[in-house]
């Protein structure tokens, strides 16, 4: 018998009684009992952001999370500039464009965050730029950027609008919408609120909500003034995916009674613990600056990709999440986001073990998931 595991950033594990919730039959949306469930909803969003602003549900994945800030709070022309170090961040130069925005791009290499200066000069360079997007968690590298250390300094020399892709950061890391003064936050439900993919959420500032009167850009189903409208009231303008809103009300009850630096914690926690037992095994990290989400590792050059990957998912049951573009067959990422506790990250460190044995990679047996349960014993 083979147990399956998943430990890719997004989809991520669902926890029991969160799947228990949604397999009730089905409500009406327009309806007490439902308005009760979002009430709470809307109002447990609030402390995951750490914000009094409202954050509203979506229904669609986090790329509509991110389309919706993008055709809200601009109109066709104006200049934003976009962070791109990875698959993302990409994305986030490539679809405001396809809106008729003048995006400036600052890219960087794989596996880099954006600096200081570079965000600087880039404001500097552009003074009439409306917003700078920022990537906290960029998925595709496992690199995390330093959002609090950029807010103040985008804050401190210009009026361009903070937006955060939150999407594998909410949960994971470190965030304070209101106090750091970020703009407009994006997060998916598929990511650190595990579960299912189907429900974005946007959290949006009084600054983004007045640009939004001002927006000329074509837009319905995203219109977030209706959203707005709605929300004030714990409502939707269209049908939402009700089961999704159960589902994650439950998992937001789950995160309060943790204690979100509680669940920051243990994310720090259980990436380091990954970080120690990959390196223990003679494995490279791919970033300087891994992100608490996902652990990006370097495949050692005489490992086959696909065999590898086939023998961690076929003997072992593991899915863990490859490389992408140039880095595929290069790389593999290790995903620690959401409904995992220590065990499952000496799991993950015995199968990596058992598979690199398998490939015919050479190492101390146990060494491994030795260091991992080492970090977990000696960091509270
Ligand atoms: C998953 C992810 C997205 C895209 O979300 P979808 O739900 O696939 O649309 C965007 N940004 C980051 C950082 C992600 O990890």
């Amino acid at each position: 018998m083979i147990k399956k595991r998943l430990f890719t950033p997004g989809p991520t594990p669902i926890p029991e009684q969160v799947m228990l919730k949604m397999a009730v039959p089905i409500i009406h949306h327009r309806s007490p009992e439902f308005r009760e469930i979002f009430k709470r909803v809307n109002q447990n969003l609030k402390y995951l952001f750490q914000t009094n602003q409202p954050v509203l549900t979506l229904t669609c994945s986090g790329t509509g999370g991110m389309e919706s800030t993008f055709v809200n709070l601009f109109s066709p022309g104006d200049t934003i500039i976009s962070v791109n170090g990875g698959k993302f961040g990409e994305r986030w130069v490539e679809l405001p464009k396809v809106f008729g925005l003048n995006v400036i791009e600052i890219k960087n290499k794989w596996g880099t965050a954006p600096t200081e200066n570079e965000i600087l000069e880039a404001l500097k360079n552009n003074p009439n730029a409306k917003a700078v997007y920022l990537t906290h968690s960029e998925t595709s590298t496992g690199t995390a950027t330093d959002i609090k250390l950029l807010s103040k300094i985008i804050r401190e020399n210009s009026d361009a609008l903070i937006c955060v892709d939150g999407i594998t950061a909410i949960g994971a890391h470190e965030l304070r919408f209101d106090e750091w003064g970020i703009d407009a936050c994006v997060t998916g439900s598929q990511k650190g609120l595990m579960i299912p993919p189907g429900l974005a959420f946007v959290c949006l500032s009084e600054r983004a909500i007045e640009k939004i009167e001002k927006s000329q850009m074509p837009k319905f189903y995203f219109d977030l003034k209706k959203a707005l409208k709605s929300f004030y009231d714990d409502d939707t303008p269209f049908t939402p995916a009700i089961t999704l809103i159960i589902g994650v009300d439950e998992a937001l009850q789950i995160i309060k009674n943790e204690g979100i630096e509680n669940i920051w914690h243990q994310h720090k926690r259980k990436a380091m613990a990954i970080r120690a037992g990959v390196q223990a095994l003679g494995l490279k990290l791919f970033t300087d600056k891994p992100s608490f989400a996902v652990t990006p590792v370097w495949l050692p050059q005489e490992i086959d990709w696909k065999k590898f990957n086939s023998a961690l998912k076929n003997i072992y049951g593991i899915t863990i999440a490859g490389g992408q573009e140039e880095f595929t067959g290069k790389i593999f990422r290790i995903s620690h986001l959401g409904y995992y506790d220590e065990f499952d990250m000496v799991t993950m460190i015995a199968a990596l073990e058992m598979c690199l044995h398998e490939v015919g990679y050479k190492f101390e047996s146990g060494i491994g998931v030795k260091a991992v349960m080492n970090y977990f014993q000696n960091n509270k």
